[in-house]
């Protein structure tokens, strides 16, 4: 059986975790924490960037720090993973959603201002299968209309726009550590801003509302409660095995984009004759080979094609249902403008393998199959 998922992993991190267990140092914000940061801030230009226990939680950290009032109105897609509704969800904000482009499955940006009311106070742009979305457009409109923007770069971690990384040309940036991403500490993420106003506030709501973080640096002789607050720091253990795939993570990307280019390369006749349409990837992006999914033609050819698949021997998956027909997106959100898309291509969308691990023979194996289904 050929996974669909399989968390990376390449050797190198039980070396790190060991110095780790050696340093005795396990909580939060130790020594691999500390090179994690200092790793992304290097690599993606990041000014601030602060580890989290999820992204879940960076989200929730934005949406903190974006300071909303109940009533406040949220904008995003409605084909996205919860965690991005549910951390506004949070702060009592009203999720509006829009459509989205059939080619990438992000927000259209040509729909958002629309959407917009006296209300609006943040644009939530997700950048699915690792493919940037149009944020100079997105930008702009949060600029006119003084909204936040918080980027839900789960997926987009070592992705770019015009050459800037994901994540940190919104006022927030949140990735994604969970083992179903490129790079893995099991459980965690990352909240990345570049605005040095955000970085006392966001210390204390991660570190239980107290301001222990300017304590370890000696700015201050003791720590007290100064705020409300939780605890969104990982265990230097799992920045530890974090760290030795951020060491490694053009080796990862490079075999994740052959393992696309592959697929690409090869299921060109699907689209060429019809059958099916592949990803697309607009020319100001550069991405990090997260996903690599088929649109075909219907919900019936969808689940005949993951049960063929499946009796083949490899697991094909689905993706999001749209939130606004889920129960909790009915309660908190409303649909704006028409769904011409979103229900529509999440119906005909399905995911193949990819991972670090996957073997190119699989990779061929996976592809005829398809080939094959359609007669080819
Ligand atoms: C994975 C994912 C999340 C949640 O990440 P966690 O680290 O599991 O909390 C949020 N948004 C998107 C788009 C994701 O793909």
């Amino acid at each position: 059986m050929i996974d669909f998922n399989r968390a990376p992993y390449l050797g190198t991190e039980v070396e790190y975790m060991q110095q780790a267990i050696a340093n005795a140092k396990l909580c939060g914000d130790g020594p691999f924490t500390k090179k994690c940061s200092q790793l992304m801030k290097e690599q993606f230009g990041t000014k601030h960037v602060l580890l989290t226990t999820s992204c879940t939680h960076a989200l929730e950290m934005a949406a903190f720090l974006c300071d909303l009032k109940p009533g406040d109105e949220v904008i995003m897609p409605s084909y996205t993973f919860v965690s991005t509704a549910d951390a506004f969800v949070l702060q009592g904000a009203k999720i509006v959603f829009v459509d989205v482009h059939p080619e990438t499955m992000n927000i259209d940006e040509t729909k958002i201002e629309a959407a917009i009311t006296e209300r609006t106070k943040v644009i939530v742009p997700v950048h699915y299968a690792g493919v940037a979305c149009e944020m100079d457009t997105i930008m702009a409109i949060a600029k006119k209309y003084n909204l936040k923007v918080v980027e839900d770069a789960a997926q987009g971690v070592n992705a770019w726009y015009k050459g800037r990384a994901l994540g940190t040309i919104g006022d927030f940036g949140c990735y994604s550590f969970h083992e179903t991403k490129n790079y893995t500490m099991g459980e965690g993420g990352a909240l990345l801003f570049q605005d040095d106003a955000y970085l006392e506030r966001a210390e204390i709501l991660r570190e239980k509302g107290t301001n222990r973080s300017k304590f370890f640096r000696g700015q201050i002789d003791k720590y007290t409660w100064v705020g409300y607050g939780s605890s969104y720091l990982p265990s230097d253990m799992n920045a530890a095995y974090l760290y030795a795939q951020l060491l490694e993570m053009d080796k990862i990307n490079d075999k994740r984009r052959q393992i696309f280019d592959y697929y690409y390369e090869h299921l060109a006749v699907l689209e060429e004759k019809g059958y099916l349409a592949r990803p697309y990837v607009p020319d100001y992006a550069v991405h990090n080979g997260h996903m690599f999914y088929v649109r075909v033609k219907d919900l019936e050819t969808r689940t005949d094609l993951i049960r063929y698949m499946k009796e083949k021997g490899v697991l094909c998956v689905f993706h999001y249902i749209p939130l606004h027909s889920a129960p909790a997106g009915k309660q908190y959100g409303t649909f704006h403008g028409e769904d011409v898309y979103t229900t529509k291509e999440s119906e005909c969308l399905m995911r193949l393998p990819m991972y670090y691990s996957l073997s190119m023979d699989d990779v061929k194996y996976v592809t005829d199959c398809l080939l094959e289904y359609y007669g080819e």
